[in-house]
């Protein structure tokens, strides 16, 4: 995947997050302040109007500014400063052979600034495992990231706005972690 097809993938996630505002807010609604449809229709409603660069590298960066810049919430410095980390280890062309170091870039910045190590029912939990899977040397599927999202479900939420509802959090899909389910689909999938 080249800067190209990068800018294209992550600018197609505005249409992704407009159809699924409302099944993020829903979610957000039952564990938390129900803002995170809003935030991530917000931050890639900017991504499809402002995103820029000539490589991989400055892609990720000038996704990371804009997400960090127009994302209110614990979502837009989690997802921002992790777009600006792997930035700092992308390659000319993100391959088969070099997405699991830029997973594992989006993987540690979370776990330094989240303050996780998994298990807490956040996003951390589907990209910590995705990371795995990939440097188990496979390529998570589509399905593969909506059953880590599916994960959470069962969860007890320690970390975040969702902590604040402790054992009610149970039954519920963590909003951070469905949206990461796109978010990652759309860097994994334009590596075959
Ligand atoms: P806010 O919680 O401020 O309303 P959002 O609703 O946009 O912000 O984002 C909530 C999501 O952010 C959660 O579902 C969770 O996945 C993620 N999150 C919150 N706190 C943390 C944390 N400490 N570490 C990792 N992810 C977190
Ligand atoms: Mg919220």
């Amino acid at each position: 995947m080249n800067a190209q097809e990068l800018t294209t993938n992550l600018k197609s996630l505005y249409k992704v997050f407009d159809e699924n505002e409302e099944l993020l807010t829903n979610l957000d609604r039952e564990i938390g302040d129900g803002d995170h449809g809003v935030n991530m229709l917000r931050g890639f409603k900017a991504i499809d109007e402002k995103l820029s660069g000539d490589t991989v590298s400055d892609v990720l960066k000038s996704c990371g500014m804009t997400l960090m810049s127009v994302i209110g919430g614990a979502s837009g410095p989690l997802y921002g400063f992790s777009f600006v980390k792997m930035s700092q280890v992308a390659e000319e062309e993100i391959t088969r052979d070099n997405i699991g170091n830029l997973i594992e870039a989006f993987k540690d910045a979370i776990a330094s600034r989240g303050q996780v190590s998994g298990g807490e029912k956040t996003m951390y939990d589907v990209i910590s495992k995705v990371s795995d899977k990939l440097n188990a040397g496979e390529l998570p599927t589509t399905d593969d990231l909506q059953q880590f999202a599916d994960d959470t479900k069962s969860m007890i939420a320690t970390k975040g706005r969702a902590a604040y509802f402790k054992e009610q959090s149970v039954g519920t899909i963590d909003p951070g972690a469905q949206s990461s389910v796109w978010v990652l689909d759309a860097l994994l999938s334009g590596v075959s």
